[in-house]
């Protein structure tokens, strides 16, 4: 048995494989339940400002589809159990838009994710010259700081990736420990849900997002959990599921956390 509560399409533009595709990648795998959470289309705005955003999200066009292939192939397979969900990026200038895009379908989960800080997408490889001359130590103290107050919005179930910025290595010279501290704290009395999200293994990190200590600190303030692959390709479908459930035991989880129609409920690990 695993889940996998983060999966892309074609549809976003920088991930292959129609969803069909991954439904049947899910159920060679053994993955009961597998939730769709392609990228929310990103707000006009951000559209005409970055050029590379285009690749970043579907376009507005595809959002009904999107909707109407996930809840058709939900309707049609047994198992996995089909799951229409959505990751929205946490853009603060954008909430309403934002807000009125989620609203515009019935999710079953909606993940919110940083992936932007003002205008710049620090997790695109092509763009990690945004990290040179930083202070280090500050630029993770806003992260995390958009990552609560991501949460305190209220739109969003599950924090997805919620160390994120840790993907290129570019670690603060105070350390993490603190800053873990805090924010699980803040994550805990926002009530909403983080993700084990299992790609950061594939990237230059080389661990989980959220790292083990992370995960531990979550733990110990009562932040509940999902587990995702963040697949952008259909062999990525349940990817380190066993070394996520293992982190999770491991920090002192029994459970992790499903949702249908937005209502979180938990399975046994
Ligand atoms: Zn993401
Ligand atoms: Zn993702």
């Amino acid at each position: 048995m695993s889940i996998d509560m983060h999966v892309h399409t074609a549809r976003c533009g920088h991930a292959r494989g129609a969803a069909a595709e991954y439904v049947a990648a899910a159920r060679e795998r053994g993955v009961s339940i597998l939730a769709f959470t392609d990228h929310l289309p990103l707000p006009a705005a951000v559209l005409a400002a970055d050029p590379h955003a285009a690749s970043y999200a579907m376009p507005a066009s595809e959002l009904p589809d999107y909707v109407a292939e996930i809840r058709d192939l939900a309707s049609r397979t047994a198992a996995p159990e089909v799951l229409l969900g959505i990751e929205a990026d946490h853009l603060p200038a954008h909430l309403e838009e934002t807000e009125r895009a989620l609203a515009s379908a019935d999710f079953d989960v909606v993940l919110g994710s940083v992936h932007y800080l003002d205008d710049w997408a620090f997790d695109d490889p092509d763009r990690t010259d945004g990290y040179e001359g930083r202070d280090l130590d500050a630029l993770w103290d806003r992260y995390f700081t958009l990552v609560c107050e991501a949460a305190e919005t209220g739109l969003y179930d599950v924090m997805g990736h919620p160390d994120l910025m840790k993907k290129f290595n570019f670690l603060p010279p105070g350390g993490l420990d603190e800053r873990y501290q805090w924010c699980a704290e803040r994550l805990a009395a926002a009530g909403v849900a983080v993700e084990v999200n299992t790609a950061g293994l594939r990237k230059p990190c080389r661990e989980l997002y959220p790292s083990m200590a992370f995960l531990r600190a979550l733990n110990r303030a009562g932040v509940p959990m999902t587990v995702g692959s963040d697949a952008h390709r259909p062999g990525e479908v349940g990817a380190a599921w066993d070394e996520a459930a293992a982190a999770l035991r491991s920090a002192g989880y029994q459970s992790v956390l499903v949702f249908r129609k937005r209502v979180p409920e938990e399975v046994g690990l």
